[in-house]
């Protein structure tokens, strides 16, 4: 497909000197799963992997030692809320977002746009950049591709996001289609204003709403520029499951072999272990912490919510078989009755579910390293629902497409 003649893209593609190798450990000959070494500057990066989510440079509810002890290699920091609050000078001057932190594994900054375009309902998206009231002081202030890559070069971030015209995934026609193009052109913007291209990668995100064509269009051009990684981005937002899992198979289809690919947004225990057999690599999503402070644990077999009168007296941990520091010091009766006096249930929760998430794909991995990791997939299901009559339909046909069959 050729761009409508007022939507050319602005300038060639640019190259980078990419650092954000990423070695095949080994592919799973059965699906399209992958286990990478992904070398980034603060340490390398084992995949699959999870990354937590943390906001105005704190992680709700865990801190950044206990992150470090359950061996989290990387996570997020939300460039809306630093770029706003205390600033990005006052982080520089704090030696980045590492420094303002005291976190030494690495960070990754996502551009600031879809936290405008969610959170502030002020905001405009023109072809500079994105418009905005700020909630702070009111002013007009805005997020073009240039100042965003200018705030996250501040932050140091070992990933930076690029800044996309972001549609909700629910949102056909026309204006998805412009969002696509103009997220190619920011995407070039951003490369051109990218500072430290030695040291902060930067991700292309692909667009294009849940049209296959749209999709192929935008894989199609920001995969001539060569970026070090691709980001899936505009799902995980109120589409059906179906629409959802087809448009990132058909992505990983074709991104490059050589490059990490994440996934944006999805969290979910079923949704990771199903999309890494489609081919993804990295996975954000603040719901293993948001569901903690509601009492809610993630557990192989689904979840527990800690508040339930039945888990009152009932002396054994979250999951037994888990070794996190919540489950190998206090009850389940303890966790109940603390919740309901004290905000340090919703610490101890979240410590579980991040050490869940982390755990999981340690499996994930490792069953890609063994070569096991279909029977890895059929155990996992059949741990996670009652009985094969509960496996979600949009799971058992995403994964008969990489030739994984669920009995
Ligand atoms: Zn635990």
């Amino acid at each position: 497909m050729l761009p409508p003649a007022d939507k050319k893209i602005i300038g060639q593609p640019h190259r980078l000197s990419s650092n954000a190798l990423l070695p095949l450990a080994t592919e799973c000959p059965v699906t399209k799963a992958r286990a990478c070494d992904l070398t980034l500057p603060h340490c390398t990066v084992n995949t699959p992997v999870f990354m937590p989510v943390g906001t105005q440079g704190t992680m709700k509810g865990i801190t950044v030692d206990q992150l470090d002890e359950l061996g989290c290699q990387i996570c997020l920091g939300n460039t809306y809320h630093l770029g706003m609050r205390p600033g990005p000078e006052l982080i520089e001057k704090a030696n980045g977002l590492h420094g303002f932190m005291n976190w030494k594994r690495n960070l990754l900054t996502d551009s600031g746009g879809f936290q405008m375009v969610s959170l502030v309902e002020l905001s405009e998206v023109t072809e500079e950049g994105v418009k905005f009231k700020s909630p702070y002081d009111g002013k007009e202030i805005l997020l073009s591709p240039e100042q965003s890559i200018a705030i996250q070069n501040s932050l140091g971030s070992d990933i930076m996001m690029q800044l996309d015209d972001v549609v909700s995934s629910t949102v056909s026609g026309p204006r998805v289609e412009e969002a696509m193009w103009r997220s190619i052109r920011w995407l070039d913007r951003c490369i051109g204003a990218n500072k430290n291209p030695d040291r902060q990668n930067l991700f292309a995100i692909i667009q294009g709403g849940l049209s296959a064509e749209l999709r192929k269009t935008c894989l199609d051009e920001m995969t001539k520029r060569d970026v070090p990684g691709f980001a899936i981005g505009g799902l995980s937002g109120g589409e059906e499951k179906d629409d959802f899992w087809r448009m990132v198979t058909l992505s990983t289809d074709h991104l490059p072999r050589q490059k990490p690919r994440y996934l944006m947004g999805v969290g979910y225990a079923v949704d990771l272990v199903v999309c890494v057999a489609l081919g993804c690599d990295m996975f954000d999503c603040v719901f293993p912490t948001r569901t903690a402070r509601f009492g809610s644990a993630l557990v192989p077999w689904g979840s527990l919510t800690i508040t339930k009168k039945q888990f009152a007296k009932d002396p054994q941990p979250i999951d037994p078989d888990c070794q996190c520091p919540t489950c190998l010091r206090h009850s389940r009766a303890y966790l109940h009755a603390l919740f309901k006096s004290d905000t340090a249930a919703m610490h101890h929760i979240t410590i579980h579910n991040i050490s869940y998430q982390l755990t999981l794909m340690r499996s994930v991995r490792q069953s890609i390293i063994d070569g096991c990791f279909p029977d890895f997939v059929r155990t996992f299901m059949k741990r996670m629902f009652p009985s094969p009559e509960q496996y979600p339909s949009w799971a058992v046909d995403a994964l008969a497409t990489v030739s994984i069959t669920l009995e």
